[in-house]
């Protein structure tokens, strides 16, 4: 590895980004977190499910990371990676404002985009209304209206997992197929509702979600909305630097071993970038663990530099 200005170079400021940035600079080394600002869940007023947060609102969380970060000497500038590159030890990486910096190892924590149902209204009501993740946002709407907007086959599960927060689950098929056989059955004996139909808007008052319009013209009152978007990840950098993949159901991610490591030296990943299910807990943990092993692959080089620089005396 080469002898840089950065020990890493963190690629994305969001949870997962800046749960390894603090553990890093807590480790004494010298870490630039590279942030769009940008996080995935910008859209929610508030978070859940995260243990000593639940309720705050998300980029507060990230405001406070960030000052936790600087506070142990990390920096943080706003700005984007725009290509990342493998040189002949270490990495270079050249930003949106046309800086390039060099540092011993790379971290990758760039988030991923939802790729929400095209239907008049719906990107509006996005974390206001309209939720993907039952556990972040099923409890507050216990009980009531849940509509399920169907994207594939896995929303028949969807509409089967919401049905543990209330008894009201209404399964909107939209464009794709309605259940039949054992999911029809599974359905009638939960009390799952199907509404064939396509939607045509999703409907809302002055300040909150109030149902959808089919096309046959009929409305259905609804008072929140779940839908499986389709989770792209903004994983240009592991592209650039050629990781191996893996073909999930859910799509193509960089492939990682449980520390978050890639199949390049000197490269990790983590958050939702290489992990489709991560919230934001397994976000900071999973990041956690890759600053960990980042450190100690540096302190290995560190050990390697300094018996080049001073070699054991011969006895
Ligand atoms: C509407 C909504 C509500 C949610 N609610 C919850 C909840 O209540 N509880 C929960 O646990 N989870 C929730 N989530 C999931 C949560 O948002 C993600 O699990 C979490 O944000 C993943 O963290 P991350 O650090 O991997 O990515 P992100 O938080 O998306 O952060 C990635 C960061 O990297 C930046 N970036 C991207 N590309 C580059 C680049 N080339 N150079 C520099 N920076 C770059 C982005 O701009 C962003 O700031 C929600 C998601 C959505 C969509």
């Amino acid at each position: 590895m080469m002898r840089t200005e950065w020990d890493v170079i963190v690629i994305g400021g969001g949870s997962a980004g800046l749960s390894a940035a603090l553990m890093l600079g807590r480790a004494r080394r010298k870490v630039l977190v590279l942030d769009a600002g940008a996080p995935r869940n910008r859209f929610a007023a508030h978070m859940h499910g995260s243990l000593g947060h639940d309720g705050r609102p998300p980029l507060e969380l990230l405001a406070v990371g960030r000052s936790e970060v600087e506070a142990h000497g990390g920096v943080i500038w706003n700005t984007a990676a725009v290509t990342t590159r493998r040189e002949d030890r270490g990495f270079a990486v050249e930003t949106a404002d046309t800086r390039i910096i060099q540092a011993r190892t790379v971290l990758v924590a760039t988030g991923a985009n939802d790729e929400l149902p095209n239907i008049d209204g719906l990107a509006q009501r996005w974390g206001n209304g309209v939720a993907a993740c039952p556990y972040c946002d099923g409890y507050e709407v216990r009980d009531r209206r849940i509509g399920i907007v169907a994207t594939g086959p896995d929303s028949v599960f969807q509409a089967q997992l919401l049905r543990q927060w209330s008894d009201q689950i209404i399964y909107l098929p939209h464009t794709t197929d309605a259940p039949t056989g054992e999911e029809r059955a599974a359905f009638d004996a939960r009390g799952i509702r199907i509404e064939n139909g396509q939607i045509t808007r999703v409907l809302s008052g002055s300040q909150q979600l109030s149902g959808v319009e089919l096309d046959d013209g009929r409305t259905i009152e609804l008072d929140a909305i779940f839908t499986a978007p389709r989770l792209i990840p903004q994983d240009a950098a592991l592209r650039q630097l050629e990781v191996e993949r893996t073909d999930h159901p859910w799509g193509s991610f960089a492939t990682v071993d449980p520390s978050g490591k890639t199949s390049l030296d000197g490269v990790w990943a983590a958050g939702n970038v290489v992990n489709a299910m991560a919230n934001i807990p397994v976000s900071i943990g999973t990041a956690a663990l890759a600053a960990g092993a980042i450190n100690h692959a540096l302190v290995l080089d560190d050990i390697r530099v300094a018996l080049s620089n001073n070699p054991v005396a011969e006895a």
